[in-house]
């Protein structure tokens, strides 16, 4: 296993959102994996509820049970409170004056959902079938105008800020494959992502590698294929498990790591102290 000078995570749910099971299940799973520091991302507020998403008055019970917890296993874990925040529009990002005033360690702007022609907002972050429904039923089957409805949504996201970590980068590039084989490899989505890419590297964003489907599917966000773009602008990494079930806290992170070392990165950003550290993959 790849050493625990590595065991950390900030990207995590619980049944304040879409986890499967409560916050301090997920500290103790931690805790037993042997991680330094963890971090908890509810899925954030929408301006309509959402099963998935954590409720607007629901925020201080999460923000109080964060405090519980850290108070209760100092000295066992460092622990701190996060939220993974959708680029919606413009109204509703992670710029928003509301998530900028809460007491949060930390950031994650995410891109799940995109508004399709006909103005109905569509969930991309759903099951390959369902994905393909959607291309059909919202978008008169024009995969090109979903995919670039995701990217319009995340440099948009990058462009307002606020957030510290950019949350599985590209994570559309799985659907659209299922799709249209080749697809991702096209100059058409390979130029999206250059761009996108060139943009995190201009707004100083650290970029997670999202570990959450490894064990499904072996695959990363973004793609293995898309770390060139990371290292041609030597981008601080994250490495994150997007874990919803405690049993999965590590799930796919000493993968992760291995890869990105063969790959020829040295080192990953853990939040330890208070502060994000360059620590180098053990
Ligand atoms: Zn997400
Ligand atoms: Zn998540």
């Amino acid at each position: 296993m790849t050493g625990m000078t590595n065991a950390t995570n900030y990207h995590s749910h619980c049944s304040f959102c879409d986890g499967n099971a409560p916050m301090e299940e997920f500290v103790k799973a931690a805790i037993e994996a042997g991680f330094i520091a963890y971090g908890f991302s509810s899925h954030a507020p929408l301006p309509f509820s959402a099963r998935w998403t954590l409720a607007r008055e629901e925020m201080p019970a999460y923000l109080a049970e964060f405090e519980r917890l850290k108070r209760e296993y100092e000295g066992k874990i460092e622990l701190y409170v996060g939220l993974e925040i959708d680029y919606l529009n413009e109204a509703s990002n992670p710029a928003s004056v509301y998530f900028q005033q809460l007491p949060l360690d930390f950031r994650i702007g995410s891109v799940h959902l995109v508004y399709a022609p006909d103005g109905e907002i569509v969930d991309t972050d759903t099951g390959a079938e369902n994905f393909k429904r959607l291309v059909d039923a919202n978008f008169h089957g024009d995969l090109k105008a979903l995919v670039g409805a995701y990217f319009e949504a995340s440099m948009r996201m990058l462009e307002k800020g606020g957030f510290d970590i950019i949350g599985h980068t590209n994570k559309v590039w799985y659907n659209a494959e299922q799709c249209e084989t080749g697809v991702t490899d096209s100059a058409w989505y390979q130029a999206k992502l250059a761009d996108l890419f060139a943009l995190i590297a201009e707004t100083g964003a650290m970029v997670e590698i999202n570990t959450k489907y490894f064990h499904r599917n072996g695959s990363f966000f973004p793609n293995v294929k898309d770390w060139k773009y990371i290292k041609r602008w030597n981008l601080p990494i994250v490495v994150n498990s997007d874990v919803h079930f405690p049993e999965l806290v590590n799930a796919g992170r000493s993968e992760a790591l291995k890869l990105l070392k063969e790959a020829g990165f040295r080192t990953v950003r853990q939040l330890m102290g208070g502060k994000w550290q360059e620590v180098e993959i053990g």
